[in-house]
């Protein structure tokens, strides 16, 4: 393949990458890619083309965003044309409207929207929403869970944090920290006493967990934190930064049937842009400056290009069939590579997103994935990596397909697996 004229390679980059960023890398988990990062010079499809001119079968995907794939042309075509018209007014502008009227639409619990950029600021905004609506302080979350990179939710999280050993962060004051309260997921008693015990504003919960490896809820946890925020008056937050128009254009609230009092969204609702967004019951979200007194801003809140491309891309989920094949890639996928560990293991799946376990033989809350062989999950990943597929160089993420991983490109996957995990399991 065409190197496009450069001579400067990963391994290159990576040398002058680790004199300028901690860790070579601007967001930890890449660093953990085996035996170096790879470089990515460009992306099609399914496809990732590294600056060593490798193509690889991206099961990351951004980390979730891209469910069109690499570089949809329709997304292209909005974000182009928009391009033209110039990026950034520091006013409104009818893009935000527009995708704002597609989150009200398809997602249940959202009446009114506030725009951020990233799942990190919607998060913290719909904590401070929560604590700024009821006048209470304590938070509760769950074990494992990951709601981003600030203070308030930096307590027993999953992903990167517990790939690099620090759940809880260095610089979280103790005082932050002593108003978060953390039960095991899917442990609705711990999550009653808790209720019952102090006097808490808000809980929120991943509907599927997907920083902890792929780990599904019981329904019936779902609906239990339901009926107990409910009873005791606590606002429901279900974060849908990786679920929201993943598991269908209404995610998880509309998979499980189970509406929460607000939601947060990031990722796809942005087409691969940044974004992020607070929804939910209309008195909640009219809490926030202007309207109310909860204090939230942005010099890029709702910026057209995030804007156009998400427009772009819920258009294009509502009309083409990214459900069912994203859908199917992920069924025969997972259970191939089910078929292919010889080793005691678990596949934990939800529809189109999925993560397998080494050594263990079941995974329903942080503890049990704590548990699994992840040296050799790692090892699985450097020598698919050398076969030419990339998936998630860390346990505590997700695998995710799009619909650009066709049967043509899951038949070349499926190969590859039972190549390497025969060879490792
Ligand atoms: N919430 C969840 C469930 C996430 O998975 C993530 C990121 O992976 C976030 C929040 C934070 O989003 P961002 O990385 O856009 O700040």
């Amino acid at each position: 393949m065409d190197d496009g004229g450069s001579s400067i390679l990963s391994f290159d980059l990576w040398a002058d990458a680790q004199k300028l960023f901690s860790g070579g890398v601007n967001s930890p988990v890449r660093a953990a890619v085996k035996p170096y990062p790879f470089f990515v010079k460009s992306g099609k499809g399914p496809y990732l083309i590294t600056e060593d001119s490798k193509t690889l079968i991206d099961y990351v995907l951004g980390y979730g965003p891209l469910i069109l794939g690499h570089a949809h042309p329709k997304v292209i075509e909005a974000v182009r044309e928009q391009l033209d018209k110039g990026w950034l007014y520091g006013t409104p502008s009818r893009a935000e409207v527009e995708l704002a009227k597609l989150i009200t639409l398809h997602v249940p619990s959202a009446e009114k929207v506030r725009f951020v950029n990233s799942g990190t600021e919607a998060t913290m905004t719909a904590i401070r929403l929560s604590r700024g609506f009821t006048n209470r302080t304590k938070i509760l979350k769950f074990d494992g869970n990951y709601h981003g990179a600030h203070d308030y939710v930096l307590i027993d999280a999953g992903s990167a944090a517990t790939e690099f050993g620090v759940p809880i962060s260095q610089g979280v004051p103790r005082e932050v920290a002593s108003t978060v309260a953390v039960c095991p997921y899917n442990d609705l008693e711990c999550t009653e006493r808790v209720l019952k015990d102090e006097d808490v504003a808000g809980v929120i919960v991943e509907p599927v967990m997907g920083n902890m490896g792929v780990i599904p809820p019981d329904i019936e946890f779902l609906k239990g934190l339901r009926e107990l925020t409910r009873a005791y008056g606590t606002i429901l937050i279900f974060d849908e930064v990786i679920t929201g128009f993943r598991l269908g254009l209404g995610g998880a609230q509309s998979y499980f049937s189970v509406t929460p009092d607000l939601t947060t969204l990031g990722k796809i609702i942005g087409g691969g842009f940044p974004i992020g967004a607070v929804c939910g019951k209309r008195d909640v979200i009219d809490s926030l400056t202007p309207m109310g007194k909860v204090f939230n801003a942005g010099t890029f809140n709702a910026n057209p290009i995030s804007m156009t491309a998400g427009i772009a891309t819920i258009r294009e989920l509502e009309k083409s069939d990214t459900y069912k094949v994203t859908e199917r890639a992920t069924r025969i996928l997972a259970d191939e590579i089910d078929n292919s560990i010889k080793m005691e293991h678990v596949v934990n799946k939800v529809v189109n997103f999925f993560q397998f376990f080494l050594g263990v033989k079941e995974v329903k809350n942080a503890n049990d994935a704590r548990k699994a062989d992840r040296g050799l999950y790692s090892r699985v990943h450097e020598n698919l990596l050398k076969l030419g597929v990339f998936i998630p160089p860390s346990q505590f993420e997700a695998l995710f397909t799009s619909l650009a991983h066709d049967d043509k490109v899951i038949e070349e996957s499926v190969s590859k697996f039972k190549k390497v995990l025969e060879e490792l399991t």
